[in-house]
């Protein structure tokens, strides 16, 4: 069944009484050329299998699942159900996980489902919570190569900012960490139904196989990156002594052995730098 065909997709969703909801960022892709761009950028071949987060209807599945030799899917909505069925019928490696994303064991699902096989993420994320599910999905060390998905084109931008200029933030700081990030295509918003208000993009993160840092300075890196950037206006001393009661003296020693002058902001800090100056921080 072509899922990109609006007459198609209009009449499978009358015929099982669908409705859109908001709440859940449904904003289902109809251009036809996007769904196989996604699967051909984000690992879904041979050899994998992948995960994807939100099917809607299943169009994105559908282009998974015809390269990868599994695609797992999480969805929350429980309407979407029997419409799935019927869309992703000729499948058959695909499972759907009937949950919401945020509060499933992951480890435990990819565990059971691609047993012997390479993991990627592939999704047309719900715009609600990006930024919480790719953070979820790095922090949580999950064995994935890639993580490859579309968000809003402002997000994208945040996202793949350099580490150290003024339009990074925390994320940017994150995902850096953990992979390697990569802004693939724009998306514009005709290309949704129903369209959105803003236009989309999708990126690719390539993940590390390790971590940069042992557990308890990673726990700390990520507090001072937190607690630095929620207070970006102020130097670093100024916004980590009122959120963490850290010593003035102390910042400002390790902002010098980073090379950085004690009025310095997190946003002027690069990834290398703020590892550094963390590590200096937790151990003095
Ligand atoms: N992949 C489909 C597509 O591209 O047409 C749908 C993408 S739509 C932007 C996001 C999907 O994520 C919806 O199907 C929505 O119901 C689902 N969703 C929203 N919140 C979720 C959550 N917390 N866990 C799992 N799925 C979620």
């Amino acid at each position: 069944m072509n899922l990109t065909n609006i007459g198609n997709v209009k009449d499978i969703l009358g015929r099982h009484g669908f409705s859109f909801s908001k709440g859940l960022g449904q904003n289902f892709i109809i251009n036809p050329d996007i769904c196989p761009r996604i699967a051909e950028n984000g690992n879904a071949q041979t050899g994998f299998g992948v995960l994807e987060i939100g099917t809607g209807i299943g169009v994105l599945t559908a282009e998974l699942a015809k390269r990868a030799d599994k695609v797992t899917a999480v969805e929350i909505d429980t309407r979407l159900l029997p419409i799935l069925e019927e869309t992703l019928a000729d499948f058959d490696n695909v499972k759907i996980i009937n949950e919401d994303v945020m509060k499933c064991d992951l480890h435990k699902i990819i565990r059971e489902e691609f047993s012997g096989l390479r993991v990627a993420v592939c999704a047309n994320l719900p715009y609600y919570i990006t930024s919480p599910i790719i953070m979820m999905l790095l922090e949580s060390r999950l064995p994935i190569e890639s993580i490859t998905v579309m968000v809003q084109k402002e997000a994208a931008q945040r996202l793949c900012a350099k580490v150290g200029s003024r339009e990074s933030g925390a994320i940017t700081v994150g995902v850096n960490y953990f992979g390697t990030v990569r802004n693939l295509f724009n998306v514009s918003r005709g290309s949704f139904m129903p369209a959105p208000n803003v236009d989309s993009a999708v990126i690719r993160i390539d993940v590390n196989r390790e971590p940069m840092l042992e557990p308890e300075e990673e726990k700390f890196f990520f507090s001072v990156v937190k607690n630095g950037f929620s207070q970006r206006r102020k130097t670093v001393a100024n916004a980590l002594s009122s959120q963490m009661g850290i010593d003035k003296q102390r910042v400002y020693d390790s902002l010098k052995a980073v090379g950085l002058p004690e009025t310095a902001r997190i946003e002027q800090l690069d990834l290398d730098q703020l590892i550094e100056f963390s590590k200096m921080l937790v151990n003095t």
